[in-house]
This record gives structure tokens, C-alpha cells and sequence, in this order.
């Protein structure tokens, strides 16, 4: 079943049943407590607060979603993407636990034929939250899932909140079993990569606060009324649908991977270590060009040194398989055509979105060299003098006057055997940040600030890099 049709079935699933069709909003949250959506009910969060009137008692939408704390995983897992695509359905104070794990086995387990996305029962296992009975009775009584293929997992995963404060609540998520060819079985409690998570369902009742511990958070009491939010990743349903292996080789994204392989002449399959770098490309390319439809511009602060990360990596892995010449132009064609049939405006955008990629694709090949010769002088220097660390001064240089992100630093000191002292890396940030802070207020005032650089000049060793995950939460 293609990506288009899955999205299909779902908003005519859910709108059958009441609900209303709800377009993606764009990457760049209304809201401030985020830098990008990471979810598909941060458009609906004041519903769910109570801060607004919901016009309508249930929604369904296919929300865009970025989660840059999930860069490390791409290409290595087999199912996290910067960019994703999540199928959702919202109640808002309509029906409960009862109706949502309903309507998710029912869509799940229909036959093809009749509409469903046609699962065997037998391979889905689900997770409850410790102490929620209720939930693990509705999907063993009513639904009829044996015991043995319901398990119990702790605040971490099935305890949902976006990281920052707003609703969340315990969680039910339905897993699929992909065989013994992924590892070793017993469900999702033990192996996560074969019992592939693929729809959480989230029974939003209570408001949190701040706190940066995923596991112990306060709970500052219950939402006005009880709420549901579910998330379906499209891709990883399209791996199961599509029969493959990994959400790379989905369609909407195999695509990119084949030219990155005709660009490069690397085979994918041939080997390991070429196989991550053709899905971090892939992966990357297409979010750079999401995050580009939505507005975002590559830069050195927030959004756009998400964007710029993301790019940079794509091409750096492009010219580890050899590319030698600019590639940005024929990947991110590419996803223009793919995803511009669910996504028209990026063909309607497609000279702004190109002309942005390239000038930044130019801007990173001029400071890859520039930066890789301070990088091997800095590498030798270092090494000359019997360290095994290379300095953050060298990696906030590389930073400031190149654009070298960090994990490209430290990528590319690792390959010569070299660390990086990032704590060094972050300090020199915040206090560039602080200073930029400082001039700031003095040309508003029109006099220094002097206040400002004494903050500086106090900053002790606990500074924190804020760079481009502050305000983006990371969900489990
Ligand atoms: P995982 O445990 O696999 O990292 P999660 O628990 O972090 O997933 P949720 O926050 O529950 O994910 O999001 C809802 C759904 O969105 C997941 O069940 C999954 O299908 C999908 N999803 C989450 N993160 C990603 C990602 N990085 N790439 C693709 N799909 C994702
Ligand atoms: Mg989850
Ligand atoms: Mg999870
Ligand atoms: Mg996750």
C-alpha cells in the first residue's frame, strides 16, 4: 500500500466516524515553548488545556513532524526519521480510552478489502502504563487480546508529554511483531526494533509542569476534561505495509536513496557503514526540503541551525560516498516530486526552496575546506603536543567562522582519533550568545549594559548549551 493511500484511508476512517479533517499546520509551532512540532497534537494543545474552545469535538489530521533529538538514530535504527509523517485522531473530551483503542484495532484489522490497513491480529502486541487496569481490561476483555501479548512499561514509554510543560497522561501503544529475523522475541518490553512501535495512544488527563527529567515530572493536576491524542507514524506503518525492511526504503523516501546511489555509484546493500549514510541522506535531504517549504532559512541560531545541521550532514554523508561535486540540486528534486503530491506547495515553492538548498550547499563546500584546514592543523597541533582532546576554542572557531555544526567537529576529530572538549565548545557559545544579548540592550538603551557582561565574566563551568534543542521537546 502506497504512503498516499494509507493517509487516505486514515482522514476517511476518522472523518466517517465524526471527526474533522484538519490539514498539517506548518513545521514552525505557534507555540513558544517549541522550536518545531515534534507531534500532531501541538495544533490542538489549547483544546486540551482548555485555553480555547475546540470549534469541533473530534479532529484527525496528518501532522509534519521534526524530532531532532532523534538525528542519531536515523539510518541506524530502522524506524526514526528527522522527519515524519504522524497519523493522528483527537477527542476533546468526547470519548475516552474505550473508543480510541476501538477505533485504532479496527482500522488496524480491517481487511484491506473493507478498507483497513489489514494487520494480523496475532502480531500485535500492545503496552499498557503500570497501574493502568482499565486500559489492559478494554484490550483483554473487550478486544480480546490474549494477557501474554499485553505488557506493562514504566514512565518512559508509556507516560506520554512532549518534554515541556502541557497535557499528557499514561499511554497504550500497539506494536508490531516483525518476526524472528529482527531479534529475539517477548514483546516490546524486551525488543523494541521487532516489536516496532506503531501507534500510541495517548489518554490525555492531566497538565505538567517544568522539569527536564523524562521520568519524574511534576503533575500540576487534571485537564479540564479527559482527552485523547493518538499518533501514527506513516512511515513505519508503510515499512509494515510495504513489506521492507526499514523506513528508508519506504516508498517516499527509497526514491532519494536511489539517487544518491546513481549519484555516487555506491550500491546500497554492499555494506553497512554505506547503507546508514545513503538513509541519513535520504532522511535529512527530505527534511531539509520540508523545513524549507515551511519558511525556515539555514543560520547559526534556533530553527535554522536545525536546518543547517541537517543539510550539512546530508552532504558531508554525500561526500563520503564519494560525491565530488554539488548534489543538493538532484536530491531534493527529487523529494520535491514525492512528497509534492501530498504536499502541493512545494511545487509551488520549488525556486525559493532551490534557491535556498543551493546557496547553502555552495556555502558548506567553501567551508569544508576552509574548515578542514584549520581542523588538520588543529588535529596535528594537538596531537604534537601527546593530547588526545582537541580544544573547544578550536571547535567554537570552526562553529563561528566556518558553520561547522558540532557533531560535524566531532565527527571529523573522531575519524583522526581525536575528542573534542564540547563542555569548552558550549561555554564559548553562551557567552557569544550572552554578548550578542548585551549589544542588543545597549543599542536599544543606547548605553552598554554593563550588568550583562558581569554575567559574563561571573558564568561558571555549569553553562548549558542551548543552541538548537532548548525549547524542542523530545517525546518518548
Ligand atoms: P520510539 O519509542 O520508537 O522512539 P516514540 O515513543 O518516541 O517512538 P511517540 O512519541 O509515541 O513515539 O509518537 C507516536 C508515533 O509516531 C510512534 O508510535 C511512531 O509510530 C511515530 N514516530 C515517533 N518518532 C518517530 C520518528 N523519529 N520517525 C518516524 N516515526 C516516528
Ligand atoms: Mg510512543
Ligand atoms: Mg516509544
Ligand atoms: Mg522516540
Amino acid at each position: 500500500m502506497e504512503s498516499a493511500e494509507i493517509r487516505r484511508r486514515w482522514l476517511s476512517f476518522f472523518e466517517e466516524r465524526g471527526h474533522t479533517v484538519v490539514p498539517s499546520a506548518s513545521l514552525i509551532a505557534d507555540d513558544p515553548t517549541l522550536l518545531l512540532v515534534p507531534a500532531g497534537m501541538v495544533p490542538f494543545k489549547p483544546y486540551f488545556l482548555g485555553e480555547v474552545k475546540p470549534p469541533a469535538p473530534r479532529a484527525t489530521s496528518v501532522q509534519k513532524c521534526v524530532r531532532t533529538p532523534d538525528i542519531e538514530e536515523v539510518g541506524k535504527t530502522t524506524r526514526h526519521g528527522t522527519f515524519f509523517q504522524m497519523c493522528g485522531n483527537f477527542s476533546f473530551g468526547d470519548y475516552f480510552k474505550e473508543g480510541a483503542i476501538t477505533y485504532a484495532w479496527e482500522l488496524l484489522t480491517t481487511p484491506v478489502a473493507d478498507g483497513g490497513y489489514g494487520l494480523e491480529p496475532e502480531k500485535l502486541w500492545i503496552t499498557v502504563y503500570l497501574d493502568d487496569d482499565e486500559a489492559e481490561r478494554i484490550w483483554r476483555d473487550k478486544i480480546g487480546v490474549p494477557a501474554e501479548r499485553i505488557q506493562r512499561l514504566g514512565k518512559k514509554d508509556n507516560f506520554w508529554s512532549m518534554g515541556v510543560p502541557g497535557p499528557c497522561g499514561p499511554c497504550s501503544e500497539i506494536n508490531y511483531d516483525r518476526g524472528p529475523e529482527f531479534g529475539v522475541e517477548g514483546g516490546p518490553a524486551v525488543n523494541d526494533e521487532r516489536y516496532v512501535e506503531i501507534w500510541n495512544l495517548v489518554f490525555m488527563q492531566y497538565e505538567r509542569g517544568a522539569g527536564e527529567d523524562k521520568e519524574n515530572f511534576p503533575i500540576l493536576g487534571d485537564l479540564p476534561s479527559k482527552n485523547i491524542d493518538t499518533g501514527l507514524g506513516l512511515e513505519r506503518l508503510a515499512m509494515i505495509l510495504q513489506g521492507v525492511q526499514n523506513m528508508y526504503e519506504t516508498d517516499t523516501l527509497r526514491v532519494v536513496m536511489d539517487k544518491a546511489t546513481e549519484l555516487t555509484g555506491v550500491r546500497y546493500g554492499a555494506e553497512h557503514g554505506s547503507d546508514v549514510s545513503l538513509r541519513v541522506v535520504a532522511d535529512h535531504i527530505r527534511t531539509s526540503a520540508m523545513l524549507i517549504g515551511d519558511g525556515v532559512t539555514p543560520g547559526n541560531e534556533g530553527r535554522g541551525y536545525v536546518l543547517r545541521r541537517i543539510m550539512r550532514r546530508a552532504i558531508r554523508n554525500m561526500r563520503l560516498l564519494g560525491a565530488t561535486e554539488p548534489v543538493v540540486a538532484e536530491l531534493i528534486d527529487v523529494v520535491i516530486r514525492t512528497m509534492g503530491e501530498q504536499y502541493p506547495e512545494l511545487e509551488t515553492d520549488r525556486g525559493r526552496i532551490e534557491t535556498v538548498a543551493l546557496a547553502e550547499e555552495a556555502a558548506f563546500l567553501k567551508a569544508l575546506k576552509g574548515g578542514t584546514n584549520i581542523l588538520d592543523t588543529a588535529v596535528t597541533e594537538t596531537k604534537a603536543a601527546g593530547g588526545r582532546v582537541l580544544d573547544g576554542d578550536k571547535a567554537f572557531l570552526l562553529h563561528d567562522t566556518w558553520g561547522f555544526p558540532i557533531d560535524l567537529t566531532l565527527e571529523m576529530a573522531a575519524e583522526q582519533g581525536l575528542s573534542v572538549d564540547e563542555d569548552g565548545f558550549r561555554r564559548l557559545m553562551k557567552e557569544q550568545r550572552d554578548r550578542a544579548k548585551a549589544d542588543a540592550r545597549a543599542k536599544k538603551s543606547g548605553h552598554a549594559d554593563l550588568s550583562a557582561y558581569r554575567a559574563v565574566a561571573d558564568a561558571g563551568g555549569s553553562t548549558e548549551f542551548t543552541g538548537y534543542t532548548s525549547t524542542e521537546g523530545e517525546s518518548t
